[in-house]
């Protein structure tokens, strides 16, 4: 552990300068292209055997040591958001509209970091590692699921994978067992009545009120039909219907989405849903068109691994800073690679309160304490090394 971190602290500086690149040329979701022949590229020059993945997206990599050994998976996603970049960093965005406010400059960044420092040791390694850099987490159906049709997990025996967290500072990291992050589904309803002159309802159906109706009863799933142990969301966060003031709208349309925890509770609420809204179109003569989209399932650590998180974090970090992660309503697609292998995701601080950098994902105005990194593949680093010890 301790060479790692002589030569990590070498390394850091290249770190810093790749987020900084990749922060500077963000892309979208299924347009990462640049962003991977970026990462292509540096693989290339240490001599790291990768593959793209189908269609050119994604990146599966394998640092293979002369050992025998468990082969064990690292991820990273590369993808930034429409979002337009408030900053007067020298390094900000150069593309109008697009912006890395989740932090995924930093993953791509921590794992080429790693991919450097292992390969020079690769020879004496206990362990394989494969190295994902993930296309798509920010739109589902995401990157992982192509990623994983594509061969990324096979051979492997475990997982990890990071997000650095705002909501925590730098220097602390936190994680659970079990549920940590939410499944988040879709729906878009659209409510067809009948249209008419606004002083004649009686010749019409009005897809407003039914629209209006059908939102109050929607809102009545989670504080009605669920355990309130169980935490579930429904929200209704579009709708749309009518023109003019004196015009009854033939059409209303809606927009929403769940997020649940327990894979039970997910499947009851879309039942639910698609119920409620049958019976109250129909009660109104009404019809209806329902499109419910399955979105990333919830992420689930395993107790084992989320365990030696625990163990490794309280060993390298202060004990005041690490900390059990309440669930996050939030989703990601590492959803997907724990469904099929064991492994953990963890949060790596990132705020830095005196800095200012105290923003949350998704903001114009996000930034990172780009020591984040550091610890991030420190952490990384010590639970591979665990792994290993406990074989
Ligand atoms: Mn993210």
């Amino acid at each position: 552990m301790h060479t790692w971190m002589t030569r990590l602290k070498e390394l850091y500086p290249e770190m810093v300068e790749w987020r900084r690149h990749m922060h500077q040329y963000p892309e979208l979701s299924y347009q990462e292209k640049n962003t991977t022949h970026y990462v292509a590229e540096k693989l290339k020059e240490w001599n790291i055997p990768y593959r793209f993945g189908t269609g050119g997206s994604g990146i599966i990599a394998d640092i293979t040591s002369d050992n025998t050994g468990p082969t064990i998976a690292l991820r990273a996603d590369m993808d930034a958001l429409p979002i337009t970049e408030e900053s007067d960093f020298e390094f900000r965005s150069q593309h109008e509209g697009i912006m890395h406010a989740c932090g995924h400059d930093a993953h791509t960044a921590t794992l080429l970091g790693i991919a450097k420092l292992l390969n020079e040791n690769k020879a004496n390694l206990p362990y394989h590692v494969r190295l994902l850099f993930q296309h798509a987490e920010e739109l589902p159906p995401g990157g992982a699921i192509s990623l994983i049709k594509d061969g990324a997990l096979d051979g492997v025996d475990v997982i990890y994978g990071v997000h650095i967290w705002t909501p925590l500072e730098v220097g602390k990291v936190s994680s659970a067992p079990g549920e940590l992050m939410a499944a988040a589904d879709e729906f878009k309803i659209k409510v067809m009545g009948k249209g008419g002159h606004g002083a004649m309802p009686h010749q019409t159906i009005d897809s407003t009120l039914i629209g209006a109706q059908l939102t109050v009863q929607l809102q009545s799933i989670v504080s009605r039909n669920i355990n309130p142990l169980d935490p579930a969301v429904v929200t209704v966060g579009s709708l749309q219907a009518g023109t003019a003031f004196n015009v009854i709208a033939d059409t209303c349309e809606m927009q929403g989405t769940v997020r649940t925890f327990s894979e039970d509770t997910r499947q009851f609420i879309r039942q639910r849903i698609m119920m409620m809204t049958e019976h109250t179109c129909a009660s109104f003569d009404a019809k209806h068109e329902l499109d419910y989209i399955m979105g990333y399932p919830a992420v689930v650590n395993d107790e084992k691994e989320a365990a030696r998180f625990f163990d490794v974090a309280n060993n390298m970090f202060d004990k005041e800073h690490v900390s059990l992660s309440e669930p996050v309503m939030g989703a990601e697609d590492f959803a997907y690679y724990l469904k099929e292998v064991p492994g953990c995701f963890m949060f790596v601080g990132a705020a830095n309160t005196k800095k200012g950098y105290v923003y949350p994902h998704h903001h114009p105005k996000f930034r990172i304490d780009e020591e984040c990194m550091f610890n991030a593949a420190m952490l990384f680093l010590a639970m591979m090394d665990d792994y290993v010890a406990e074989k």
